[in-house]
């Protein structure tokens, strides 16, 4: 792969300003593909407005200035998207690979996760009902090697069912719109938080299904609390302290356990960051799940 080619990007949702598990994964996105010479772009995913918090898009993006991650071409906001998401739910829908489905909420969440495909394949008509897309054999076991977390594989019929692209409430679903904008923007290189790993079979398949290109998987570890929960606004994460990004970034290089040199805390971001570029090695991370945040994030 020729290095004008590689993309890399950091997708945060605007439910919050930046905490030191979504800093880490800024960071370790941006030296993977700088340091191949790669672009690095910044998406907002703010399709969901239910959760979303005002003004956490352009808190966001200040932090990341503030840390020098400074992003190629323009921030694409997903909510700019909605026609593109439709066009390819309409592709799915021309193939037969998705339908309605009328079941309540309720009857949903009794099944625990795993949806059993009772829907399929109506006829019912789109208003009030969430869309599903219907897997098919032999594809819908997915397997990928992830950069960090190893092989994965994962049967969707299995541990999944038939999953919802377009919501009861009409928005469009996490999975949808990340994988049509991955391919949108050519992203080769994914790299982001292990609580999302278990989606990346369901992309890879609606990547499948839609003739797109598959990127590359890496899952770094989450960032948790001293009580083990992922660090997030629920579970109270602080947002990083501004005036302090030299320790910011020295501290999320030494958690990515790139071994950062103690003087390096002296220097300015801009510094950190070119030395960082040049050390970067992803196969130092540890292959885990969760990882403790260091303690004062
Ligand atoms: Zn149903």
């Amino acid at each position: 792969m020729s290095t004008e080619k590689i993309v890399g990007r950091f997708a945060p949702s605007p439910t919050g300003p930046l905490h030191f598990g979504s800093l880490s994964c800024a960071l370790a996105s941006y030296l993977d593909v700088r340091n191949l010479g790669g672009k690095w772009l910044v998406r907002i995913e703010d399709i969901d407005p239910p959760r979303e918090i005002k003004g956490a898009s352009s808190r966001i993006l200040s932090q990341l200035e503030d840390h020098g991650l400074y992003w190629d071409d323009k921030v694409l906001f997903q909510s700019t998207r909605l026609d593109a998401y439709q066009n390819s739910l309409d592709i799915l829908k021309q193939h037969n690979l998705a339908y309605h489905c009328e079941c309540s909420r309720q009857r949903v969440n009794s099944l625990e996760g795993i949806y059993d495909n009772r829907c399929r394949p109506s006829h019912l008509p789109s208003t009030n009902n969430a869309t599903r897309l219907q897997l098919n054999q032999p594809h819908q076991l997915v397997e990928f090697v992830d950069k960090i977390a190893g092989r994965h594989v994962q049967s969707l019929i299995e541990d999944v069912g038939d999953f919802v692209i377009r919501r009861r409430d009409n928005l469009f679903s996490y999975q949808l719109a990340v994988t049509v904008d991955d391919q949108y923007q050519n992203v080769t290189h994914v790299m982001r938080g292990s609580d999302l790993l278990d989606s990346t079979p369901r992309q890879i398949y609606l990547q499948h299904c839609l003739g797109f290109t598959q990127p590359q998987y890496a899952h770094l570890p989450v960032a948790t609390s001293p009580l083990g929960q992922k660090l997030s606004k629920q579970s109270l994460a602080s947002s990083l302290i501004s005036g302090q990004e030299t320790l910011n970034i020295w501290s999320a290089l030494n958690w990515l356990n790139q071994s950062p040199p103690n003087d390096l805390q002296k220097w300015s971001v801009s510094e950190i960051l070119t030395w960082a570029i040049s050390h970067w090695d992803s196969s130092n991370i540890k292959r885990s799940l969760t990882m403790p945040a260091p303690e004062g994030f």
